[in-house]
C-alpha cells in the first residue's frame, strides 16, 4: 500500500492516478488547506482508495502494511505560502518527522517532495544537485525553502541512522491541469488572466527565467526515482528556459488571447534564473521531459477553459 500526503493537492493527485493506475493500493492524507477532494472525485468507489482528512504534523496512524510512503503535503505557491508561514515550515519540519516516523515504523520506502526553493537566488547556473544554493532564510520565501532544506536533512538524517530507504526529489517549476486558478502562480495567473481577456500580469520586467515542467512528465519522473535506489537529492524539472516575459507571449499565443501584458513590481527574493541540470536523473532513471511547453499548455487551457465555464466554480475560485 502506498501513502500519499497531500494527495488531495496538485501533484499529490496526479501522484495517486498514476498508482492507482500502476495497480498500488492508495490511502490519501492531506488537511485539505490548500488541496481539494474535487483533485480525487474520480476515485470515489474505488476500492483501492481511501481518503483521510488529517493534518500530518500530527501523529499519524495507519493499520496495515504500507510498502510506500510519498511525502507531498505542503502549500508550494508563493502566494500560499506566504500567508501561511508557519503551517509551511511545520509541514515541512513536523509534518516530515511523521511521514518518516510512519515510513520507519512501517518498513516502508520514503519519498520527499522537495523544491528547486533549496537553491534560493542561484549563483550557479543551471543548478546541479551538488550546489548548496543561495537563501535568505529570513526572507519572505524563507518558510518554504528552509522548511524544505530542514526536510531534506531529516530525511537524510532517517537514512544514516536507521537506514530508511529514502529518496529526495527536487521539484522544479511543474504546471497542468488542477492547479487552483487563483493559487498565484505564474501559469494559472497567466492562463487565467489570457482567457478571460484581462491583462497578464509580469513581475519586474520579466527577465528573470524559469523552465516549465508538464505535471505527467514530473509524476513519471517521481515514480521512477522511488523505485530507483538512490537516497541522493535528485533534480526533475524540465530544462527549456525561458523568461517570464516570453513566457507570457507563448500563453498569449496559445490561447489566441488578445490580453495586454502588464509590469508589476518584483516581489522580493523572487530568484532571477532557475534550471535544473537534469544529468543525474537522465543517467539513474533513464528519464526526460517528453511534452513539449505547446502541446502541455494546450492541455492545461483545456482544463482551464471547462474550469471557467462553469458558474460554480465562477462563485469559488
Ligand atoms: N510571476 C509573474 N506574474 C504572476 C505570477 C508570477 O510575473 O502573476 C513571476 C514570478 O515573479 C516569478 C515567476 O513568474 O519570477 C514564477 O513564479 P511562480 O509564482 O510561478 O513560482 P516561483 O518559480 O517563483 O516559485
Amino acid at each position: 500500500m502506498s501513502v500519499v500526503t497531500g494527495g488531495a493537492g496538485f501533484l499529490g493527485s496526479h501522484l495517486v492516478d498514476l498508482l492507482l493506475e500502476r495497480g498500488h493500493r492508495v490511502v490519501v492524507l492531506d488537511n485539505l488547506v490548500t488541496g481539494n477532494t474535487d483533485n480525487l472525485a474520480h476515485h470515489a468507489g474505488d476500492a483501492n482508495f481511501r481518503f483521510v482528512r488529517q493534518d500530518v504534523t500530527e501523529y499519524l496512524y495507519l493499520p496495515g502494511r504500507v510498502d510506500y510512503v510519498w511525502h507531498f503535503a505542503s502549500p508550494a505557491s508563493p502566494v500560499d505560502y506566504l500567508e501561511l508561514p508557519i503551517q509551511t515550515l511545520k509541514v515541512g519540519s513536523l509534518g516530515t518527522h511523521k511521514a518518516l516516523g510512519l515510513a520507519k515504523h512501517k518498513g516502508a520506502r520514503f519519498l520527499l517532495a522537495s523544491t528547486s526553493e533549496v537553491y534560493g537566488d542561484p549563483q550557479v547556473h543551471p543548478q546541479p544537485e551538488t550546489y548548496w544554493g543561495h537563501v535568505n532564510a529570513v526572507g519572505p520565501r524563507g518558510c518554504y525553502d528552509e522548511a524544505k532544506r530542514f526536510a531534506e536533512a531529516l530525511t537524510l538524517a532517517y537514512w544514516r541512522e536507521h537506514r530508511l530507504p529514502v529518496r529526495i526529489a527536487r521539484i522544479f517549476n511543474t504546471y497542468g491541469p488542477r492547479m487552483r486558478l487563483r493559487d498565484g502562480r505564474v501559469v494559472p495567473s497567466f492562463l487565467a488572466a489570457a482567457l478571460r481577456g484581462r491583462p497578464l500580469t509580469v513581475y519586474g520586467e520579466g527577465q528573470q527565467t524559469r523552465s516549465f515542467c508538464y505535471c505527467a512528465d514530473l509524476i513519471e519522473g517521481i515514480y521512477r526515482l522511488m523505485m530507483s535506489g538512490s537516497a541522493l537529492p535528485t533534480n526533475l524539472g524540465n530544462p527549456v528556459e525561458m523568461s517570464v516575459l516570453e513566457f507570457a507571449r507563448e500563453v498569449l499565443r496559445v490561447t489566441g488571447s488578445r490580453s495586454r501584458i502588464v509590469f508589476r513590481p518584483l516581489p522580493q527574493d523572487d530568484p532571477r534564473q532557475r534550471r535544473p541540470d537534469i544529468t543525474r536523473a537522465r543517467k539513474l532513471l533513464k528519464w526526460e521531459p517528453e511534452v513539449s511547453l505547446a502541446e502541455g499548455l494546450k492541455r492545461t487551457v483545456a482544463w482551464f477553459r471547462k474550469r471557467l465555464d462553469g458558474a460554480v466554480d465562477a462563485a469559488t475560485e
